[in-house]
């Protein structure tokens, strides 16, 4: 890493900040590779350096049709945690909440990570029975959680509404300390740095418009600069996941929606922690800058149109005021949208599919930016072994098929998603 003395970095800003050293090449494609990944999000990028520092694949090419971090990476509202409970998410997000906690050091960039805990809010006494539930199952599997009464959110989060006319009576909540957010674009320069250091070639500003074929194997991409042929093709793509796989000529039980996210204004600190309502749906934290940087719901219509619609940003404002009253007095400043690729179940797939030479990571519904570095690893050992490792052995295709969904409350649309 190159390291800048203050005086340097001063010179620089003066000097209209040139003659930087790049993070990354801008690399032009090579005739071929051994792996090609299609999406240059935290997912696709994570992959890339996975498979080059685990498996000693280097001959691969992460290309994306706009710029590193473009896409979800960048537009979320930076939520990690790995509070889950059915056999299949519980180890595979405890994984990725680890390798965040060693990120900035593994990739010697700082994410920022803050581990500032997140609290999933119970309004009922049965919300109260699954948290307890949940979060029984997570220290069973060695994952912290804490069951906490409606005092110790009260003293926790006192902006919340706790009044006697409150339109949302707090019980209490689970709550996890380890979890809470990271520098989402921090997360895709870091992996893009670290992947172009082990001599991955990251194209950017190509897209891929469709496959090469031999006979019933795809063996590379055909881009708007060409083809690049490959051993195998990876897709790290979110919301285009179902678009590309019908390229290759597969139908994935994939909706693409649109999601929106909203800041305020910024105020003095006055939320220390993450907080997810668990009556309607939303999910809310402060931002660095101070502003409150909220979540919601999905738009319900399909739509690759990344803008989201007035609905959804009245509905939101409305239980956000409800449930926190100093929020009536703050402007929202800005809104932006991103697309999800929501599957039947909520969960993810990591797999090879069903054409040979073609293998998906996707189906990341509202929540696979915490997971970006454990989608990473199972992907790159997936491609690299051509089986799934134990911790993605569940996130298969063929379970919609054979009737084995995962459907977990917290990974699709309900009140504990994000
Ligand atoms: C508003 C919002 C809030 C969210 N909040 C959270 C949260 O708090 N916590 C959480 O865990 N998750 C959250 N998510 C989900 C999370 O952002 C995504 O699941 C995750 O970032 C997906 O990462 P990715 O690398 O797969 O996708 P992306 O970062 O979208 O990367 C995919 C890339 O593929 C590229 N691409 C697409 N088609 C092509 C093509 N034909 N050729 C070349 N490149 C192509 C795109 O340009 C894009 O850069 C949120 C999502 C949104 C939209």
């Amino acid at each position: 890493m190159t390291h800048y003395s203050a005086l340097t970095l001063i010179r620089k800003a003066l000097g209209g900040n040139q003659g930087w050293t790049r993070a990354w090449r801008n690399a032009e494609s090579k005739p071929g590779y051994d792996v090609v990944i299609v999406g240059g999000g935290g997912h696709g990028l994570a992959t890339a350096y996975y498979l080059a520092k685990e498996h000693g694949v280097t001959s691969v090419a992460v290309i994306e049709k706009g710029y590193v971090g473009g896409g979800n990476t960048g537009r979320n509202t930076t939520i990690i945690r790995s509070n889950y409970m059915i056999d299949g998410n519980t180890r595979f997000y405890e994984k990725s909440l680890q390798l965040w906690e060693g990120m900035s050091l593994d990739l010697n960039f700082n994410v920022m990570l803050s581990q500032r805990g997140q609290l999933n809010l119970c309004h009922s006494p049965a919300q109260m029975d699954a948290a307890a539930r949940r979060g029984n199952i997570m220290r069973l599997n060695d994952i912290d959680a804490e069951l906490l009464t409606r005092e110790e959110v009260q003293r926790k989060v006192p902006i919340l509404d706790f009044s006697e006319h409150a339109r949302f009576p707090i019980f209490g909540a689970l709550f996890q300390q380890r979890a809470g957010t990271a520098r989402h674009d921090a997360v895709a320069w870091a992996y893009a740095r670290a992947a172009d250091r082990l001599g991955v070639d990251i194209i950017q500003g190509c897209e891929v418009k469709g496959f090469l074929r031999d006979g019933g194997r795809i063996v590379g991409v055909e881009t708007t600069r060409g083809l690049v042929r490959a051993q195998k093709v990876g897709l790290a793509v979110a919301g285009h996941t179902s678009h590309l796989a019908r390229m290759a000529g597969l139908r994935l039980p994939v909706e693409s929606h649109v999601l929106q996210a909203f800041v305020t204004e910024p105020v003095k600190p006055v939320l220390d922690s993450v907080v997810s309502f668990g009556a309607a749906h939303f999910y809310v934290s402060q931002d660095d800058k101070g502003g409150l940087v909220m979540g919601s719901d999905l738009e319900n219509y399909n739509s690759y149109g990344q803008r989201g619609d007035l609905p959804v940003i009245e509905e939101t404002m409305a239980d956000v005021k409800a449930l926190i009253p100093l929020a009536s007095r703050l402007r929202i400043v800005r809104q932006w949208s991103g697309i999800v690729d929501m599957t039947m179940d909520g969960s993810p797939i990591i797999c090879k599919s069903p054409i040979d030479g073609l293998y998906i990571d996707g189906g990341w519904n509202y929540g696979g930016f915490k997971a970006t570095p454990a989608a990473g690893w199972c992907f790159a050992h997936t491609l690299a072994n051509d089986e799934p490792h134990e911790l993605n052995s569940r996130f298969t295709l063929d379970r919609f098929r054979r009737g084995y969904q995962m459907d977990e409350k917290g990974m699709g649309p309900t009140p504990w998603a994000h």
